[in-house]
Parts: C-alpha cells; sequence; structure tokens
C-alpha cells in the first residue's frame, strides 16, 4: 500500500532518449514530466479538496468531483503501467516467450494476429484514450480492451471492495423508480466479512 496517501510519478527505468529512435527523447520527456506529472498533481488536489470537505463537512458534487478524479487516477495508473511495458529495443525480446506466448496462440491463433487485433484496437479507439491487453480470470482468456479517455470513471488495476448495481433492472420490481430506496435497503445486507476479505486480499 502507499505510504504517503497520495501518489506519486514512478521513477524511469530507462533514460528519456534510450526508447530512440521509436520515441525521441523530447517527446517522452514532455510525456513524462508534463503530461503523466500533470495527472498526479491534479489528482492529489482532488484528494486534498476531498479530506477538506470531509473535515468541514460540506456536501460534494460527486458526479463531478469523481469524473474528474477517475480522470487523473486512471492517467497516472496508465501511464504508470505504459512505462513499465517498454523498454529499450536492444533489451527486448521480439515475441513473448513462455506461458505468455501460449496463452497468446490459443486465444488468437497466433502472435501475428494478436499483434493485427491489438493494432486494430489502438487504431479504433473514439477520440483519445488507450488499448490494453488484459486477462480476465474467470475465463482464462487475454482480452484487449479500449479505454477511452483513461477511464469512463473505472479506476484501472484498482480492486473493487464493493459494488452495487444501480441499472433499473437490479430494483425495479421492489422500488419501481426509486433508487434512493434501493441504495437505503442495501446497507442491510452487505456482507462486510467477505468485503473485508476483498480488502485484505487487495492490501497484501
Ligand atoms: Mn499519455
Amino acid at each position: 500500500m502507499s505510504k504517503s496517501n497520495f501518489y506519486t510519478l514512478p521513477e524511469l527505468k530507462y533514460k528519456f532518449k534510450d526508447l530512440e529512435p521509436y520515441i525521441s527523447e523530447n517527446q517522452l520527456q514532455i510525456h513524462y514530466e508534463k503530461h503523466h506529472q500533470a495527472y498526479v498533481r491534479s489528482a492529489n488536489s482532488i484528494l486534498e479538496k476531498i479530506d477538506k470537505a470531509r473535515k468541514a463537512r460540506l456536501d460534494l458534487d460527486m458526479k463531478a468531483v469523481l469524473k474528474e478524479l477517475s480522470f487523473n487516477i486512471g492517467g497516472h495508473l496508465l501511464h504508470s503501467l505504459f512505462w513499465q511495458n517498454m523498454a529499450p529495443s536492444k533489451k527486448n525480446n521480439a515475441e513473448p516467450g513462455g506461458v505468455l506466448k501460449e496463452l497468446l496462440k490459443k486465444e488468437f491463433g497466433s502472435f501475428e494476429r494478436f499483434k493485427q487485433e491489438f493494432a486494430q484496437t489502438a487504431l479504433s479507439v473514439e477520440g483519445s484514450g488507450w488499448a490494453a491487453l488484459a486477462f480476465c480470470s474467470q475465463t482464462a482468456r487475454p482480452i484487449n480492451m479500449q479505454i477511452e479517455k483513461h477511464n469512463n470513471n473505472i479506476y484501472p488495476a484498482f480492486s473493487i471492495l464493493m459494488v452495487l448495481d444501480v441499472f433499473e433492472h437490479a430494483y425495479y420490481l421492489d422500488y419501481r423508480n426509486d433508487r434512493t430506496k434501493f441504495i437505503e435497503a442495501f446497507w442491510n445486507i452487505v456482507n462486510w466479512e467477505e468485503v473485508e476479505k476483498r480488502f485484505k486480499k487487495a492490501a497484501k
């Protein structure tokens, strides 16, 4: 777990010029020092704002605050993953080895086919965003995904401790369109033991 309660820009494991000629020194430096740094700074300042509001018992515009927060945390987490899943080209193999190679081959048919689908994933992201290779532990399938902007309000790589479905289909028979009533009712049936179990697993 983070010691400081705030985000910090992670150290790069290589120099700005080390990804040349694929990413120039200038491009990488600006991307890391200006853009990534800005997400870290903004995420922290929103967290501070939330801390202050809680202390002063002031209301927060939750929808707006969380949208802004997830945009910046998402940006921070994704960039951190991005820097680490790159390395100077002379150190890299052209293809994954071992179990990852087997996994991709089994799912996509071939490594080439995976690359092609990943490229199409990246190319067709609407507006600004990311392509990601993810793994679903339920189906044991690697799955490509598109992450629009940085988030769509999801924190990539966060462990979810508790969820509440507020699609109307979750409560309309009991509460019609009264979401407030359903949310109130939910507190009576939360399995806190399970939530704590998930927390312990995530905090390890
Ligand atoms: Mn970026």
